[in-house]
């Protein structure tokens, strides 16, 4: 049985940069909240708990004296709410998503309504949108905004950064066509994560060589999920969480396994997962 890696995958430079700056603090302060887990992997986040670092769900419980935002980032309302509280905070926003606060910010400021292609329950969104004022929405179809799309002059457009870009692609084709020729202005600007879009391409062409593919990666992480979706209509594929997860019924007849994994899944994670399929 052959077992391989995409050639790209797993802890990505944002998620990694944040966890080197809490294990910095926690060396340094002792309990370190984070607001939200760090980021969407369960074992990153248990791993980081156990050195200190723990994540709170809103900010009314947050009871230290520092805390932390995860690479999703936040909006300039909660960040004014944790300095009125006198709050120290680390800042691990991932900086590919600063750059699409700062391009929904300018967009909003330039006189633009903003329509960020993303889900608007994930917390990046919700952030985003915060640097709007009152001028964003979030949606994952046209259907979701028709009313913003028919009565706004001045449309500016930017993604979640870890959708795909064929989905990218075709909302802005959509809302093309939505608002037709009426419309004065639209700006598109591409706030794709580099690093997510190269790990979906690793995974698809992996995907068309295997005859399995596994994605590991946390149950509620969004670029997880993306890479399990680029995957399926191209082989069998699973997801898991833990190398533990994997079945055997699964291997059986399988000579070809490709194996992929999200943005916020430890090297450690990855490494467990082929050694379980190596001894299935
Ligand atoms: S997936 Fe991309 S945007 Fe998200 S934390 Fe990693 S590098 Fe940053």
């Amino acid at each position: 049985m052959r077992i391989q890696k995409a050639d790209k995958l797993g802890l990505c430079f944002g998620v990694g940069r944040a966890i080197r700056l809490l294990k910095e603090a926690a060396n340094k302060y002792g309990e370190i909240e984070t607001l939200g887990p760090v980021a969407h992997n369960r074992l990153l986040v248990e791993q980081l708990s156990a050195l200190g670092v723990r994540p709170v769900g809103h900010l009314e419980q947050a009871r230290g004296k520092i805390l932390a935002i995860t690479t999703h980032g936040t909006s300039p309302a909660v960040l004014f709410e944790i300095k009125a509280r006198h709050t120290r905070i680390i800042d691990t926003t991932c900086p590919i998503v600063r750059k699409a606060q700062n391009a929904v910010k300018e967009l909003a400021e330039d006189g633009f309504d903003v329509i960020v292609f993303g889900d608007s329950e994930h917390s990046e969104v919700k952030g985003l949108l915060g640097w709007a004022g009152e001028k964003g929405v979030a949606a994952l179809s046209t259907r979701q905004i028709g009313r913003t799309a028919k009565s706004s002059s001045r449309l500016g457009i930017i993604s979640q950064t870890t959708q795909t870009q064929s989905a990218f692609l075709e909302f802005v084709r959509q809302l093309m066509g939505a608002v037709g020729c009426r419309i004065e202005e639209i700006r598109i600007i591409n706030t794709l994560c580099e690093v997510v879009q190269d790990q979906q391409e690793a995974a698809a062409k992996l995907a068309r060589r295997s005859q399995l593919m596994i994605v590991i990666g946390g149950s509620n992480s969004a670029n997880t999920a993306h890479l399990v979706e680029i995957c399926s209509p191209l082989v069998e594929t699973y997801s898991v969480e833990t190398a533990e997860e994997v079945r055997t019924s699964w291997l059986a007849g399988k000579n070809q396994i490709g194996v992929t994994a999200g943005a916020s899944t430890p090297d450690e994670a990855v490494e467990a997962l082929i050694a379980r399929l190596k001894s299935p």
